[in-house]
């Protein structure tokens, strides 16, 4: 069994943005710029963003948090958004979720640039995802694909089973894995809450990637000897032993489940970063995107 480790891969990628940056700033260029959005107290929203803050400044970018209270109203918000998509100096931003129940998220997203949208969750990028168009793909299955090429796994012709439909991960990672190119090109079933016996479709999958957020729900019996098993869950356990007082679990019984498995990403340390560098390469997209723009301006 070989682990997938997410922390190699970000620092690998973490290295060639850097590059690209100072290459960049060397041509006389200024710093990518991202702006994560960040409205309420939920903690775990707070520790996503502060992560995606520290790496994008090690790799060189301009990144910045803005903290909205969680009163904050859609309108207010959207005027936000609108600042954010009119300011030259800014090439991608996110909102992070979960948003105040008194905000439609799809609004919020919608009202993003699409070539700012680094996040994918515009609806014209999903959109663009599904027809196989260029586009800005939602950051978690993204780095999926990534972690899989890096390891150079084949999806090519295997059978993926994912679990969960969300438009986050779910439903846009069976879509990246059913397109027509490298990376894809697989026999997906996807699977969610209304799909019954789940097990015998994962039994049968060369690579599952369980994404429904509930702990540990992917038991040894239910994979076959030598899958791939790729963990994106991530749920904060109570555990006074610990002094943050949780610890993170992913939706995968990982003691049982390596065993049997060829290779098997951890939680934490798996999935997550490779939500992070995704992210940051999505800002180098919408950066360079903006270089070109600009270029052909002039
Ligand atoms: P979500 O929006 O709650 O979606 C969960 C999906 O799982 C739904 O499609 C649901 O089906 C399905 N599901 C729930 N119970 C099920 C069951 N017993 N059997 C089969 N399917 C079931 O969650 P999400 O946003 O996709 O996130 C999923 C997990 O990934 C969470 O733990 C989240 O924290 C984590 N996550 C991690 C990262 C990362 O960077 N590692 C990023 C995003 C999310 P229905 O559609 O029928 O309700």
């Amino acid at each position: 069994m070989t682990l997938l480790d997410g922390k190699k891969i970000l620092t690998e990628i973490r290295e060639e943005l850097s590059i690209k940056v100072q290459q960049y700033i060397a041509q006389g260029h200024r710093a990518p710029c991202l702006v994560a959005v960040l409205v309420g107290n939920d903690g775990a929203s707070q520790t996503y963003v502060s992560s995606k803050e520290k790496n994008s400044a090690s790799c060189g970018y301009q990144s910045r948090i803005l903290r909205f209270d969680e009163s904050m109203s859609e309108e207010e918000l959207l005027n936000e958004i609108e600042k954010l998509n009119q300011d030259d100096t800014v090439d991608g931003f996110i909102v992070q979720s979960p948003l105040p129940s008194h905000i439609s998220a799809q609004r919020i997203f919608d009202a993003i640039d699409p070539n700012k949208d680094v996040d994918g969750f515009n609806t014209i990028n999903t959109g663009k995802l599904t027809k196989g168009m260029d586009c800005f793909v939602p950051a978690t299955p993204l780095g999926i694909i990534e972690l899989l090429k890096r390891y150079q796994i084949e999806t090519s012709g295997k059978h993926c089973v994912v679990i969960g439909r969300s438009d986050i991960v779910g439903r846009p990672m069976s879509i990246l894995l059913s397109l027509p190119k490298a990376g894809g090109n697989a026999t997906v079933t996807l699977c969610h809450s209304r799909t019954q016996n789940l097990k015998q479709f994962t039994l049968q999958a060369d690579i599952v990637v369980a994404a429904l957020g509930k702990p540990e729900f992917l038991t040894g019996d239910m994979v076959k000897e030598g899958a791939i098993v790729i963990d994106v869950g991530i749920t904060r356990i109570d555990d006074p032993s610990k002094k943050s007082g949780f610890r993170l679990s992913g939706d995968v019984k990982f003691d049982e489940v390596a065993i049997k498995c060829s290779y098997i990403t951890p939680v934490p340390g798996g999935v997550g970063l490779m939500t992070i560098a995704s992210l940051l390469q999505n800002t180098m997209k919408a950066y360079e995107l903006k270089l070109g723009n600009n270029s052909k301006k002039n």
